[in-house]
C-alpha cells in the first residue's frame, strides 16, 4: 500500500528526512514513535503529498499517488491528479481541524458532497452511519465548539472515513486531549484497526502501540533507526537511541 524509497526532504538548509525507506502492506497497522522534531509529521505529510520530496519516491497503492518511476526518471503527478488521489487517504490531525461553521454531520458530509459522486440523501445517510460508528449519534447537529476535544477528534475520524480511504494517517491524534479523553479516541482507532484498515499512526501512546500495532517504527533525526513487532521493539530495543527514547516515555 505504501512504498517510500530513499526519501529526502529539506526545508532550506535543514534536512528533515534523510533517506527514509518504509513499506506498509495492505491491512497493516504501523505505529511511528520518535522524539519531537524527528520528522514524523513531515513523513506523514510526504505520504499525503502535502510536502514534495526532494529525492527518492513515494508510491501509494501501486502509483495511486506519488512520483511515478519510468526507467530512472521520476514523473511528478500533476496537482489535479494529486488532489484527486489524495481523496483515497484519510488524515487525522493533532488539532482536529474541523470546519468551525459546520455541524458534526456537515463536517463528515463535506468531502463526499464536494466530490459529487453521490446524492445528498446518500451522503447524509452515510454520514449518519459514520457518526454512529464513532459513538456520536446524539451530536449530529452540534458545532465543534459545543463538543469536547475527544468528541471533536471522533468527528474528525468519521470525516476521514467518509470517502472510504484505502489508507488512514493519524498524526498524534490524542496529544491535544485531556488525559481522560484519550481512551475514547484510542478505542475508535483500535476498532478501525481490527476491521483491517491500513493505517500509520504517529503517537506517544506506548500501550496503544503494544496492543494494536503490527509493527512499530522508531524515528530519530530524520531516519528510521529501528523497526519491528511491538514486543521486540518495545521490550528488546537494540539501538541505544531507541532505548534512550523508550526509557523516557515508558
Ligand atoms: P515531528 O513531527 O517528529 O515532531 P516534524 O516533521 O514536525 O517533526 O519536524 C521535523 C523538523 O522539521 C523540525 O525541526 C521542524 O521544525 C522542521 N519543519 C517542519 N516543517 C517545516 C516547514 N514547513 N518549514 C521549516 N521547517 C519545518
Ligand atoms: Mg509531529
Amino acid at each position: 500500500m505504501v512504498d517510500l524509497r530513499g526519501v529526502h526532504k529539506r526545508f532550506g538548509t535543514l534536512e528533515v528526512l534523510k533517506g527514509v525507506d518504509l513499506r506498509v502492506d495492505t491491512g497493516e497497522v504501523v505505529v511511528v514513535l520518535g522524539p519531537s522534531g524527528s520528522g514524523k509529521s513531515t513523513l506523514l505529510r510526504t505520504i499525503n503529498h502535502l510536502e514534495k520530496v526532494d529525492q527518492g519516491y513515494v508510491s501509494i497503492d501501486g502509483d495511486l499517488l506519488g512520483y511515478r518511476r519510468a526507467g530512472n526518471r521520476l514523473h511528478e503527478l500533476k496537482e489535479r491528479e494529486i488532489l484527486k488521489q489524495r481523496t483515497h487517504i484519510g488524515f487525522v490531525f493533532q488539532n482536529f481541524n474541523l470546519f468551525p461553521h459546520l455541524t458534526a454531520l456537515e463536517n463528515v458530509a463535506e468531502a463526499p458532497l464536494s466530490a459529487q459522486r453521490r446524492t445528498k440523501a446518500e451522503v447524509r445517510t452515510a454520514a449518519v452511519r459514520l457518526l454512529a460508528r464513532v459513538g456520536l449519534s446524539d451530536k449530529e447537529d452540534a458545532y465543534p465548539r459545543q463538543l469536547s476535544g475527544g468528541q471533536q477528534q471522533r468527528v474528525a475520524i468519521a470525516r476521514a472515513l467518509a470517502l472510504h480511504p484505502k489508507l488512514l494517517l493519524f498524526d498524534e491524534p490524542t496529544s491535544a486531549l485531556d488525559p481522560e479523553l484519550v481512551g475514547e479516541v484510542l478505542d475508535v482507532i483500535k476498532d478501525l484497526a481490527r476491521t483491517g484498515t491500513t493505517m500509520i499512526v504517529v503517537t506517544h501512546e506506548i500501550g496503544f502501540a503494544r496492543e494494536v500495532a503490527d509493527r512499530v517504527v522508531f524515528m530519530d533525526g530524520g531516519v528510521i533507526v529501528e523497526q519491528g513487532p511491538p514486543g521486540d521493539l518495545l521490550d528488546r530495543p537494540t539501538h541505544p537511541r531507541t532505548r534512550a527514547f523508550l526509557s523516557k516515555v515508558l
